[in-house]
Order: structure tokens, then C-alpha cells, then sequence
């Protein structure tokens, strides 16, 4: 069985629902009678085999959680992806639609699709590529579905943004649900720390997430501005009580307050204790699956960057004995890697950065220079392209591509395409306007930080 996506049961504004639930036939109609989203899908269930917990499986193309990044349903038939003229009729449509189509394409996508991209860049750029079109009626976004959503989000009420597959979600940002940093909430407030605590939550995650943030008076950040964030958030704590009844100094990232940072647990760690000089010790993993997160109080109370657990399938696969392992395979290699991966590959890499920064590094290096790489491979191999003249290496040759990302395929371009010439449009992202609303708060604040310097490559 193709399995797309799981479901926990416990959400708290169904509390209950689930929790009796030990047949497939019987978890379907508690979900269906929950009325989850409003929903018109059914979910496929299957029970946890060891009977703790029930866990909803929605079949690859059948079915959707509109709580979460969990699409998916394509109305329509597809083109066959055997169809010669695919690449035709994309150039074709394109060209029909003009100034009203603007398609975009994150830099993990495949070359079938980002050859029709308008612009490429990561999801924070494309945001606002997409927000500095306000002419065009029709925004593609070739990606996943968190970042079709801030596209939404960002852009006019005329503007329609379409994702060709809504199966294209982002495991990361599945890792948070909005019930369950709920639960985390109470937890921080039962423990008398939710005052000094400023949510952060980077870009890839649902707008749901970042509508939880803005609410708390927190923001959004992306691998580029990530200690920035941390930086105003923990300025942001005002001095105060702490739950232990001692007084709190809040300001600035040497006072006592405390950032709660969604959903990457690993981006969260590396810039905290990397840039900004805290400890390990200073960070504490809180586990949405445990009761209270799997955290005493006390450890909670003492932690300074409380982390969800949450990580990026692709990343965390990369190893530090795999940079061992490539220096060894590749003389004078210089190790290349995005702050998604673990604490160990960042620190025994030679060099750390966003999307933007690693194609800048390699940009700029000198011709025979050699690099290992570690991020999406779509991304490394056009790099190793479009440098001939550099060596350039995977960190891993067993690490694959990130299989969402690639669920956007040509006959899925054209399927959007060619509706939209016909007047159909499909798959279009709507965040709900009160989330929209809260999510934007949080996004706004990102952007109102200090302006980055252009992203520039380090002398090597
Ligand atoms: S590369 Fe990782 S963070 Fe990016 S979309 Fe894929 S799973 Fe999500």
C-alpha cells in the first residue's frame, strides 16, 4: 500500500474522538463525524499495531487534512507523463497566459519544471517575487504547500495561487500541528514561563504555525535570518516573575527569556548555540508526543531555547561521519552544508548556510576548487552543472531528493496550466482569512528586521 500521510488522533478541540477508536471502519466514522475541516474526503485508517493510538492513513491522491500541509486530490485528468509534447504544451499554455501566469520555482524543484520558472530562489524569496507581481492574476508556485500558502498570504485578494500538486506538503512542517503547540502553550503557562517565552517559528512550516506566532507577538524566520529572529525575539521579553516566583531579567539574548522555536529543531539549535553563544545545556527538546513534551518543570524553567521536535527529512539524513568519510574520498575538499542539518554536520563542516548562500559559495570559488555539498540534490546537481570548472560532490550518494518537492512534475505543470487557458482554475491555496490575518503579523515582523546584507560567499 502507497502510503501518503498519517494522522494523529488527539486533537484537543475533538478531545476524545479518536481515542476508542481500534477498527479502521470505526476511526473513519469518528473522523468523519468529528467533521474535520469541513472536509469532503475520507480518510483511509489503519490502527497502530500496538494498539496505544490509531493513526489516519491518507492514500496518495485520495483523500485530505485541511488542518495540516497534508493535501491532496487532484480534480481532472493528468497528462500522461509519456506524452511527448508535454514540454510543448507547457511552452504553449505559458505563452497563452502572458503577463497573467507568474510561475514560480524553488531552487529544490526538477529541471522538467523550473525550466518554465519566471524566477527561482528559496520559499522566503519566492514570497516576495510573488508579492511584487501584483499584475498577475495567476500565481504558480512550483514548491510545497507551506510556501504556497505565504505566497497566499503575501500577495493580493485578485491573485490566486496554485500549487500543480496538492500532494506537495513538507514533512517538516507537518512535525508541528497547531493543537499540539497549543498543548506545548499550556505547558510553558502551567509551568509559569509562557510570559517570558517569544514563539519563532522558521518559514517552513503551515500557516496555522505561523498564525500562532504572530498571535503570541512572535515572527517567521528562514535559514538566512534565523539569528536576527532569535535576537529580536528574546529582546522582546519584557523583565518580570519567573515561575519560580524570582525576578526575571527578559532583555536580549544574555537575560533569562526564552524562545520557543517551531519546528526545526536543528536550524533552532545551530543558531542559538552557533551564533548567538548559548550552550547545549540551554536547549531542551520538547517531544509533542509526551506528556508536557517529555520535559519537567524544571527543565523547562531552565531551559533559554526550548525546540520543537521537528526536522527536515532530507538534511537530517546527512552524518558527520559522511563528512569524514568525503574528506578522506576528496583532497582538499571544503564541506558545504544547510543549517537543517543535525548540530554534528554543521560542526564539522567547514561552511554553513541557507539555499542562497551555498549557491553564492560556489559562485564565487575558484576555478579546481572542491566542494561536498549538503542539501537537496536537485539543487547539487544543477550547481555541479553550471560549474564544470569547480568539483563538486554530494555529501552522500544514498541521501535522495526531497520526494514532496518532486511530486510536482511536468504533466502537473501542464494540468495547471492548461486549466487555467481554459478558465478552470485548480488547486488553488486559500488560507483562511482570521489565520491569514495572524500569520501576516508574524511575517511582517520578519520583514520589518534590520535589512540583510546581500548574501555574499566567504573568502576560501
Ligand atoms: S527539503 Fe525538507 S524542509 Fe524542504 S520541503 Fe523537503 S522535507 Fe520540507
Amino acid at each position: 500500500m502507497l502510503v501518503d500521510q498519517l494522522i494523529m488522533p488527539t486533537d484537543r478541540r475533538s478531545a476524545g474522538r479518536l481515542s476508542a477508536v481500534t477498527s479502521i471502519d470505526g476511526y473513519k466514522d469518528a473522523y468523519v463525524a468529528a467533521g474535520a475541516g469541513g472536509s469532503t474526503h475520507v480518510p483511509i485508517v489503519a490502527a497502530d499495531p500496538a494498539g496505544s493510538s490509531a493513526r489516519a492513513l491518507l492514500l496518495l491522491g485520495r483523500g485530505s487534512d485541511p488542518d495540516s500541509e497534508r493535501g491532496v486530490d487532484c480534480p481532472g485528468e493528468l497528462p500522461a507523463a509519456s506524452d511527448p509534447n508535454l514540454v510543448e504544451r507547457a511552452r504553449a499554455a505559458k505563452q497563452a497566459l502572458g503577463d497573467r501566469v507568474f510561475i514560480l520555482g524553488h531552487h529544490y524543484q526538477r529541471d522538467e519544471v523550473i525550466q518554465f520558472a519566471d524566477v527561482t530562489g528559496d520559499s522566503f524569496k519566492l514570497a516576495r517575487d510573488a508579492a511584487a507581481r501584483p499584475d498577475a492574476d495567476y500565481i504558480v508556485f512550483c514548491g510545497v504547500h507551506f510556501m504556497a500558502e505565504s505566497a497566499d498570504i503575501l500577495t493580493g485578494e485578485n491573485q490566486r495561487v496554485l500549487l500543480p500538486d496538492l500532494a506537495a506538503g513538507c514533512s517538516m512542517a507537518d512535525m508541528a500541528r497547531d493543537f499540539q503547540v497549543l498543548d506545548c502553550w499550556d505547558a510553558l503557562t502551567d509551568a509559569g514561563i509562557a510570559e517570558q517565552t517569544v514563539p519563532v517559528t522558521y518559514m517552513n512550516s503551515s500557516a496555522a504555525i505561523k498564525a500562532f506566532t504572530g498571535e503570541h507577538g512572535g515572527l517567521v524566520c528562514t535559514s538566512s535570518n534565523a539569528e536576527r529572529a532569535l535576537r529580536w525575539a528574546f529582546d522582546q521579553v519584557p523583565d518580570g516573575p519567573d515561575g519560580s516566583g524570582q525576578g526575571v531579567s527578559g532583555q536580549g539574548v544574555s537575560g533569562q527569556g526564552k524562545v520557543l522555536f517551531l519546528p526545526d529543531q536543528h536550524l533552532g539549535r545551530n543558531t542559538a548555540v552557533r551564533e548567538l553563544g548559548l550552550s547545549l545545556d540551554d536547549c531542551v527538546v520538547y517531544n509533542p508526543f509526551k506528556p508536557n513534551g517529555g520535559l519537567t518543570v524544571e527543565e523547562l524553567r531552565r531551559a533559554r531555547m526550548i525546540l520543537w521536535r521537528g526536522h527536515c527529512s532530507v538534511h537530517g539524513r546527512f552524518t558527520a561521519e559522511q563528512v569524514a568519510k568525503v574528506r578522506e574520498r576528496v583532497p582538499g575538499v571544503q564541506v558545504l552544508v544547510h543549517p537543517e542539518c543535525t548540530y554534528e554536520v554543521v560542526s564539522a563542516a567547514d561552511l554553513v548556510g541557507s539555499t542562497e548562500y551555498i549557491i553564492r559559495t560556489i559562485e564565487a570559488a575558484p576555478a579546481g576548487s572542491a566542494w561536498a555539498i549538503g542539501t537537496e540534490l536537485n539543487l547539487v546537481r544543477r550547481l555541479a552543472e553550471a560549474h564544470p570548472d569547480k568539483v563538486i560532490t554530494f555529501l552522500e550518494s544514498t541521501v535522495c531528493y526531497c520526494a514532496t518537492m518532486n511530486r510536482i512534475d511536468l504533466p502537473h505543470l501542464v494540468h495547471t496550466l492548461e486549466s487555467l487557458v481554459r478558465g478552470e482554475v485548480v488547486n488553488q491555496i486559500i488560507v483562511e482569512p482570521t489565520v491569514a490575518r495572524h500569520a501576516r503579523l508574524a511575517l511582517d515582523r520578519m520583514l520589518a528586521l534590520p535589512e540583510l546584507p546581500p548574501v555574499t560567499a566567504p573568502t576560501t
